[in-house]
C-alpha cells in the first residue's frame, strides 16, 4: 500500500475550474523524496495542502496509510498529525534564540531528553553553532534550517516543503538539498517538496511530478522525464530546450522535437548547418550561445570556449532529437 494516495482529487476555488488542481491521481511510497515542479499558479501549494489536510477536495479522496485524511472542519488542530509542513513564511519566533525555537516544540515531561533531542536535531541540520543566536540575526538559509529542525524534531512521518529553496543562493540550495536527502535517508522521513525551479528536484528526487494548469502532466523518475520529455513544455521547463516543429533539419517534418542546448554542437569551420551568432552569454565553464537559423532562434552550449562573437557565422549539428507533443 502506498503511504499517500490521491484518487481523482479536484479542488477548484470559487468554482473556477482554472484555479486549484483537477483530477489528481498520485501515489507516494514511504521514504520517497517527491519533487513537485510547476510554474507559479500551477497548483503546487494547493496539492500540498490537500495532502496535509488543510484543504478538502471537492471530489476525490486523499489517503494516508489507507485511511482517508480528515479535513480542517473535522480536526481541532489543522494539519495531519503525522505530517509537518514548512512554508516560505517560516513562523519562527524571531526574537527568541535558535535553541528555544526548536526546543519549544517538545513538552517538558523529561527535561534531559528534551535537551538531548534538541541538540541532536540542531546537529543533524548543522546549526549547533547558532544555538544562542536570535532568529533575526541569522541569514535566510540559516532560518530555513531552523524551520526544518522545528518540523522534524517532533518526528513526523511526512515532511512537506513549499518552495524551501526559493530565497537561497546556489551554495545554500545545494546544502539544503543535501539536508533533505539526509532527512529522508537517516530519519526515514517521506519528503514532498514543491518548487518552481526543476533543478531543485532533478538531483535528489525519487519521483518527480510536473504540474501544469492544475493537472499532472508527468510523473516518474526525474532522469526519465528529463531524457524523454513527453511535451515540449516539459523539455523547456526542465532544460531550456529548443523546439523544432515542421523543420527540414529534423528526422521527420511532421513530428515536433525538443533539443537541449547541450545536444547541439557548434563549429567555426563550416561543419554542419550554417547559421549566425545572435548573442553570447559567458557562464563560466561554458558559453551560452544564441544562434539564428532561418527565423529560428536556437540556444546551444559551447563547452569548448570557441569565443564566438555576435553576428559571426557559425555551423551547428544536432546530436540528439527528442520526440515531443
Ligand atoms: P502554486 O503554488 O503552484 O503557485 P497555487 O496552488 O497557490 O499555485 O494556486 C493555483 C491556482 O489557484 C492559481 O491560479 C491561484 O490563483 C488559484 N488560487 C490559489 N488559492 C486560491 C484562493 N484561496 N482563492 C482563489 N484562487 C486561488
Ligand atoms: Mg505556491
Amino acid at each position: 500500500m502506498p503511504l499517500i494516495q490521491l484518487l481523482s482529487v479536484t479542488k477548484n476555488y470559487l468554482d473556477n475550474i482554472h484555479s486549484g488542481v483537477s483530477q489528481i491521481n498520485l501515489e507516494i511510497e514511504q521514504g520517497q523524496i517527491v519533487s513537485i515542479i510547476g510554474e507559479s499558479g500551477s497548483g503546487k501549494s494547493t496539492l500540498l495542502k490537500l495532502i496535509y489536510g488543510t484543504l478538502v477536495p471537492q471530489t476525490g479522496q486523499v489517503f494516508f496509510n489507507g485511511v482517508q485524511i480528515m479535513g480542517p472542519d473535522e480536526k481541532l488542530i489543522p494539519g495531519h498529525n503525522h505530517m509537518k509542513m514548512v512554508t516560505q513564511d517560516l513562523t519562527l519566533n524571531i526574537y527568541a534564540k535558535v535553541y528555544d525555537n526548536i526546543a519549544g516544540l517538545i513538552p517538558n515531561i523529561n527535561l534531559t531528553e528534551k535537551r538531548e533531542l534538541t541538540l541532536q536535531t540542531m546537529d543533524f541540520l548543522r546549526i549547533s553553532h547558532l544555538a544562542d543566536k536570535r532568529i533575526v540575526d541569522l541569514s535566510g538559509g540559516e532560518q530555513q534550517r531552523v524551520a526544518i529542525a522545528r518540523a522534524v524534531i517532533t518526528e513526523p512521518e511526512v515532511l512537506l516543503l513549499d518552495e524551501p529553496f526559493s530565497q537561497l543562493d546556489a551554495i545554500l540550495k545545494k546544502q539544503l538539498r543535501d539536508d533533505v536527502q539526509r532527512l529522508a535517508k537517516y530519519l526515514n522521513i517521506t519528503v514532498i517538496m514543491v518548487s518552481h525551479d526543476p533543478v531543485d528536484g532533478l538531483s535528489i528526487a525519487d519521483k518527480m511530478i510536473i504540474l501544469k494548469e492544475g493537472k499532472i502532466i508527468c510523473d516518474g523518475l526525474p532522469k526519465t522525464i528529463y531524457q524523454n520529455p513527453k511535451y515540449a513544455y516539459v523539455a523547456k521547463l526542465l532544460g531550456k530546450a529548443n523546439v523544432f516543429i515542421n523543420s527540414a533539419i529534423t528526422p521527420d517534418k511532421n513530428q515536433a522535437y525538443a533539443v537541449y542546448p547541450h545536444q547541439i554542437v557548434l563549429n567555426r569551420d563550416s561543419k554542419g548547418i550554417p547559421a549566425k551568432v545572435k548573442n553570447v552569454y559567458f557562464s563560466g565553464n561554458l558559453d551560452e550561445v544564441e544562434i539564428v537559423y532561418e527565423n529560428l532562434k536556437i540556444t546551444a552550449y559551447d563547452y569548448l570556449n570557441q569565443n564566438f562573437k555576435q553576428n559571426q557565422p557559425v555551423w551547428f549539428s544536432i546530436n540528439h532529437f527528442m520526440e515531443v507533443n
